[in-house]
C-alpha cells in the first residue's frame, strides 16, 4: 500500500524528558538539496538548553514581523550554513539543525510530544487542514481552511457536508455548480473564491484522470506532488504543503500565519520574507524528522499562548511566554 510505505519514511521525533536535566537526541539529520547534514548535539550543548536569541520585542508588537531578527549567540552562528540552492536565501545562516532541535525541546516541553497519528482519519467535527486518506478530500479541507479560523472553516465544513449529503460528494458538488457552493460554504469566509477553486479543482481532476481522485499522487515525489497541486488554481504553495506534510506523510513545513510569526520572532528568516519565500527557506532548512511536530507545535504555540496568539497584543495582563521566558531567550 502507497499509504503505508509512506507512513513509513516517516521519523519519529526524538523523545525528550525534560528541557533542563537529560535531554537525549538521538540523532538529528538533515538532507539539504544534495547536501547532507548531520548534528548530534551533546548532552552538554543540551543542558545549556537553548542559546538561541529571540529577538527582543516591545510590548504589543508581537505581529510585528519588519524588525531585523537577532542573530544567535554561543556559537550558532559559527555553525555550518545551513541553506542550499534551494532557498531563496542562501546565505541566511538560520535556523541551524541545532536551534531547531532545541526549539522543538522548548515547544515539547511547554505544550508536549507532537508525533504523527499512526493512521490518518479524516475528521468528522473539524475541517482540518490536510488530514484525510484522499489527497482530493485533503485539497479541499485545506482550501476551506485557507484564510479563516478552525472554528469558520469547521462550520463551512459542516454546512457543505449537510448540503450535498456527504462530506466527498465531488460529483454532486460539481453538478450543482458554484453558486450553490459558494452558498453552502458561505460562513467559512471567502466563498466566491474558495467555492469557483473547489469547482475548478474537482473538473480539471475528473477531466484529466476520469475519476474524482489523486490518490496517484501517494506514489509522487515530493515535488511531483507539489507542482501537480499547485497546477490548479487557488492551491497555493502553504496549502499544498499542508496536503504534502499531513496527507501524504511527506517532510514538508508549511508556513501559516502562526508559523511565520513565531520563525520571525526567531531569526529564522529574514524580517522582510514574504510567506512563500519564508516556507521555501525553512523546508530547505528545517531538518525533515522536525518538520511536522515543529510546524505542529509552532501552531498550537500560536494559538494558545496569551502573548503570541495573533488576535492578542502580547502585553498588558497577558500571561508571560514560556518560549520567551525560557532559556531559548538569552
Ligand atoms: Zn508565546
Amino acid at each position: 500500500m502507497a499509504r503505508s510505505a509512506a507512513a513509513q519514511r516517516q521519523k519519529t521525533a526524538p523523545t525528550r524528558h525534560s528541557l533542563r536535566s537529560h535531554v537525549r537526541i538521538t540523532k538529528a539529520q538533515s538532507t539539504i538539496g544534495a547536501k547532507t547534514i548531520k548534528t548530534e548535539p551533546t548532552e552538554e550543548e543540551l543542558g545549556n538548553v537553548f542559546t538561541i536569541k529571540i529577538k527582543e520585542e516591545q510590548e504589543g508588537d508581537v505581529c510585528d514581523d519588519t524588525k531585523e531578527p537577532v542573530k544567535s549567540e554561543h556559537g550558532l552562528a559559527e555553525d555550518t550554513i545551513l541553506t542550499s540552492s534551494d532557498s531563496p536565501f542562501p546565505t541566511f545562516a538560520h535556523p541551524t539543525p541545532k536551534e531547531c532541535e532545541l526549539v522543538h525541546a522548548t515547544l515539547v516541553g511547554i505544550h508536549g510530544e507532537r508525533t504523527r497519528p499512526s493512521q490518518k482519519v479524516a475528521p468528522k467535527d473539524v475541517a482540518g487542514c490536510g488530514t484525510s486518506q484522499s489527497v482530493l478530500d485533503a485539497l479541499v479541507r485545506t482550501i476551506l481552511s485557507q484564510n479563516t479560523s478552525n472554528k469558520n472553516s469547521t462550520r463551512a465544513k459542516k454546512s457543505m457536508d449537510a448540503v450535498y449529503g456527504s462530506s466527498d460528494n465531488w460529483e454532486a458538488i460539481v453538478k450543482g455548480c458554484q453558486p450553490k457552493l459558494q452558498e453552502a460554504i458561505r460562513t467559512g469566509g471567502l466563498s466566491v473564491t474558495k467555492s469557483k477553486a473547489i469547482i475548478n479543482l474537482l473538473t480539471q481532476v475528473y477531466e484529466k484522470y476520469g475519476k474524482y481522485s489523486l490518490d496517484h499522487l501517494f506514489e509522487a515525489t515530493n515535488d511531483e506532488a507539489m507542482s501537480e497541486m499547485m497546477s490548479y488554481g487557488g492551491v497555493g504553495p502553504k496549502t499544498a504543503s499542508c496536503v504534502l506534510l499531513f496527507c501524504l506523510e511527506r517532510p514538508s513545513f508549511a508556513v501559516d500565519t502562526h508559523v511565520y510569526r513565531l520563525t520571525g520572532l526567531l531569526g529564522w528568516r529574514p524580517a522582510k520574507a514574504t510567506r512563500e519565500q519564508a516556507q521555501e527557506h525553512l523546508d530547505a532548512t528545517v531538518p525533515d524528522h522536525l518538520k511536522y511536530p515543529l510546524h505542529v507545535l509552532f501552531i498550537a504555540h500560536g494559538r494558545t499562548c496569551e502573548r503570541c496568539k495573533a488576535t492578542g497584543r502580547g502585553g498588558g495582563g497577558a500571561a508571560p511566554c514560556k518560549l520567551r521566558n525560557s532559556n531559548a531567550v538569552m
